[in-house]
């Protein structure tokens, strides 16, 4: 059984709400926080070990450790809500049931910090999330836990919830500043980082939803306790959206020690596979990280099992691994087609670049008209040998990370299922009617 830190008191009804929320123990983290200096929580979230939940896994409490403090210059926390990865609805869970987490994961990051103004940003599609947010705020502030003089503590903070219009680079964390100044959300280059120069080039700290929440618990518990929790740098516990070809999608709550196979099987988890199919391939870091097939995601080269944490998927590289990346875990059945899952995935990156880099714009528009054509049945072999130079001509020439999110997926997919191509090209009138998966199991 999973310890649970984030989602403990997830099943209570109400929660949603001050009330029922402090009645559980709510803001009894923050109310320890505000007694403690900024530098000692700083070093309690060090100790924890705690990773960026958006997708990077980078440290927290380093990130933090590199805001700059020039004199006069005010700094902002950013809470990045844009959670618009495929197969990644995590944060939505969190910001849903439990809004008051993220506020008071907020309270005691913006004190450390020494920001007085934060922001969500929030994806526009969750369009009935803000309204629960902003009710969130509103209670908070009434029972003074938000507003001016936080407790007596003379520390004051406001909270904004800012909307987003549905583009998927504004999760990009520069594009997501644009778009909160006002601009088109056209990702920076960095350096400069926000932690020197962010939102209106003040120091500035993107968090995602879940890391922010994590917050909450570690002070509770300590970082020393929170470390304990999971395997070697995959400390605390991690959630997962699952979704695909499973008997139980949702979100769950890990501590990172399980093996991929238990998640995938286990009643506690997704449930197995439907109708007894086998199981043929995952993504389980949102649709950016690479495809991995079965017998690489069970077990990784050198037989020892898979584990659902950091190290355990990466193990290996992108020839036999994958990444843990947002934690939007996707399975495929065996009745699945690789080529059209990557032709869906190549659609959307194209539809999403900002169009700011040649090898992003034009390449994403390429890789997804040559997985059409080949997916029609009207491909030739040299078109994958194509696909694949202009996949690695993508990689690391861009300003952002979308270019490599395209590229991935797409490289993965011929390593590890290159027969499905060709497949695609030896069968062209069979490739119009039926699906790779269901013609050849
Ligand atoms: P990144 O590795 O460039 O940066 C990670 C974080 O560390 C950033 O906040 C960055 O500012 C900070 N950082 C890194 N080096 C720093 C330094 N020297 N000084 C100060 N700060 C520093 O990755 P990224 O672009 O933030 O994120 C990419 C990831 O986002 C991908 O792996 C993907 O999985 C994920 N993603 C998630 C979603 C989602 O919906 N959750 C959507 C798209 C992509
Ligand atoms: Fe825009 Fe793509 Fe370049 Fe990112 S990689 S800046 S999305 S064109």
């Amino acid at each position: 059984m999973s310890k649970k830190l984030l989602l403990k008191n997830a099943h209570i009804e109400g929660i949603r709400y001050f009330e029922t929320y402090r009645k559980h123990g709510g803001y009894e983290a923050a109310e320890k926080a505000l007694k403690m200096k900024p530098e000692e929580i700083l070093e309690e979230v060090k100790t924890s070990g705690l990773r960026g939940r958006g997708g990077a896994g980078f440290p927290t409490g380093m990130k933090w450790s590199f805001l700059a403090k020039p004199e006069g210059v005010p700094r902002h926390l950013v809470v990045n809500a844009d959670e618009s990865e495929p197969g990644t609805f995590k944060d939505r869970y969190l910001m849903e049931f439990l809004p008051h987490l993220l506020i008071e994961g907020m309270l005691i990051s913006s004190y450390t910090l020494g920001s007085n103004t934060s922001y969500i940003y929030i994806r526009g599609e969750y369009s009935w999330i803000p309204d629960i947010l902003e009710e969130a705020i509103e209670e908070a502030k009434a029972a003074g836990f938000l507003g001016k003089n936080i407790l007596g503590t003379g520390f004051d903070l406001e909270i904004y919830v800012q909307r987003g219009a549905g583009a998927y680079i504004c999760g990009e964390e520069t594009a997501l500043l644009e778009s909160l100044e006002g601009r088109r959300g056209n990702p920076r280059l960095k350096p400069p980082f926000p932690a020197v120069k962010g939102l209106w080039e003040r120091p500035t700290v993107v968090n995602n939803v879940e890391s922010i929440a994590a917050v909450v618990p570690i002070i509770e518990i300590g970082g020393a306790e929170y470390a304990k929790i999971g395997v070697g740098r995959s400390t605390g516990t991690k959630l997962i959206s699952a979704c695909g070809n499973i008997n139980k999608p949702g979100v769950y709550e890990i501590d990172m020690t399980i093996t991929v196979e238990e998640f995938i099987y286990s009643d506690e988890y997704c449930g197995g596979i439907p109708n007894g199919k086998k199981l043929k391939a995952c993504i389980p870091g949102g649709s950016s990280v690479p495809i991995v097939p079965a017998n690489l995601l069970l077990k990784t080269i050198n037989g020892e099992p898979r584990y659902m944490n950091y190290e355990s998927l990466a193990d290996g590289g992108f020839a036999t691994g994958t990444m843990m990346g947002s934690g939007g875990f996707i399975v495929l059945d065996e009745d699945q087609c690789v080529v059209n899952h990557t032709m869906t995935l190549a659609r959307f990156y194209n539809h999403e670049s900002c169009g700011q880099c040649t090898p992003c714009r034009e390449g994403t528009g390429w890789m997804y008209k040559i997985l059409k054509k080949i997916e029609k049945g009207e491909g030739k072999m040299e078109d994958i040998d194509l696909l694949w130079d202009i996949q690695r001509k993508i990689e690391g020439n861009t300003i952002c990370p979308l270019g490599d999110a395209a590229a991935w997926p797409v490289a993965a997919a011929i390593r590890h299922f290159r027969d499905e191509f060709e497949w695609h090209v030896n069968n062209p009138e069979l490739s119009q009617t039926q699906n790779y998966g269901i013609a050849n199991y």
